[in-house]
């Protein structure tokens, strides 16, 4: 059954799509519809539609869904993902003005070949809108390090122009207002030889693929490194303690619910090993929390965001 576009939903330039299953938008590929899916045309399309749409419709942003786990039951509102009007990267005065839409391995790229070191983003699987969002880093460097400004469009669909000190970094953390949609970012990196450059991101690489399953359907880190916890509370008996090793303390490497299992090469990787639900995902990391609290008195914390909502409880449905 097609589906009309209601007349409380904005006219668009973009795509408007109801009902759009989002599993094969994230990297778990795992999760419920959209109740929209918005792809805006650009800027001034995504900035007139976030204005006319009614206040109460919550929207959510994603970009690769390389850290998220879309619950069964799916999203409210509209999702909003930005495409082709949102890819461009370009560099002027040593600087990289990128789209919000653009992959971090693409703009570190193009940052190597104009002698800019952004290399860090050469193995992080996300857009930038969602690096920004994340303040994603690796290897001691983060977003917050690299960013100039950015330019996002608010709920009201008002354009403004963000400084770092506007979002506050800290780890994995922005101050981005819920609704607002990062469109542009200004990156600046020092400089370097592209040639070394390049030769750094495949070291990394190479270093990726001998720690990490990234062929495999992953969010990255499912929980943050507990550093600094210290069962004394002194300052000198502080552990840099892994969130893997406590899982592989806990006996939890290899734990299964459904199609999820915590990685064998890399415990801290919640994995879709084949038809896992975001229900078993997110299950089986709950269960992990559980067993290393009761092993250790560590209680990890979630690094991939879960969102949505479950699906719907069928029996009881039946029942009523
Ligand atoms: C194999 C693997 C390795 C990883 N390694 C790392 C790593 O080393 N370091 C690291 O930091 N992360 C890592 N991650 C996690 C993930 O790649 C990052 O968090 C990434 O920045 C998420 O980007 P995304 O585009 O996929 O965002 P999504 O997962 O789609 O969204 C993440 C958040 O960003 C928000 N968002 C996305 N786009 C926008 C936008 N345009 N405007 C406003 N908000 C937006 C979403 O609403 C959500 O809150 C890894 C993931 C995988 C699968």
């Amino acid at each position: 059954m097609t589906r009309t576009i209601p007349h409380t939903m904005p006219r668009t330039r973009g795509a408007l799509t109801p009902g759009r299953p989002l599993a094969d938008l994230t990297w778990l590929r795992v999760g419920g519809p959209a109740e929209w899916l918005f792809q805006p045309a650009d800027t001034d399309d995504l900035a007139a539609f976030l204005k006319a749409l009614p206040a109460e419709m919550p929207i959510f942003p994603i970009g690769v869904g390389s850290n998220l786990i879309v619950r069964d039951g799916g999203l409210r509102g509209v999702v909003i993902r930005l495409g082709r009007g949102f890819n461009a990267i370009t560099v002027e005065d040593g600087r990289v003005r990128t789209g919000a839409a653009a992959l971090d391995a693409h703009v570190a790229r193009k940052a190597a070949a104009a002698g800019i070191d952004l290399g860090f983003l050469r193995t992080i699987p996300g857009a930038i809108g969602g690096a920004l969002r994340m303040n994603a880093g690796c290897y001691g460097r983060y977003m917050a390090d690299v960013l100039v400004e950015a330019r996002a469009v608010t709920r009201a669909g008002e354009v403004v122009t963000l400084t770092p000190g506007d979002l506050d970094f800290s780890y994995r953390y922005s101050a981005l207002p819920d609704g607002w949609v990062i469109t542009e970012a200004v990156l600046q990196g020092p400089s370097g030889a592209p040639e070394a450059l390049e030769a750094a991101m495949a070291e990394q690489l190479a270093r990726r693929d001998a720690t990490q399953p990234v062929r495999d359907r992953t969010a990255g880190s499912t929980f943050r490194n507990p550093a600094g916890y210290s069962s004394t509370g002194r300052a000198d008996d502080v552990h840099d303690l892994k969130a893997w090793r406590v899982i592989d303390a806990a006996g939890m490497r290899g734990a299964r619910r459904g199609g999820a299992v915590m990685n064998e090469m890399h415990p801290n990787f919640l994995t879709n090993a084949g038809g896992a639900t975001a229900a078993d995902l997110e299950g089986l990391g709950e269960a992990v929390r559980k067993r290393v609290l009761q092993h250790s008195g560590i209680s990890l914390e979630w690094e991939i965001m879960r969102v949505g909502e479950p699906a719907p409880d069928k029996g009881k449905e039946n029942k009523e």
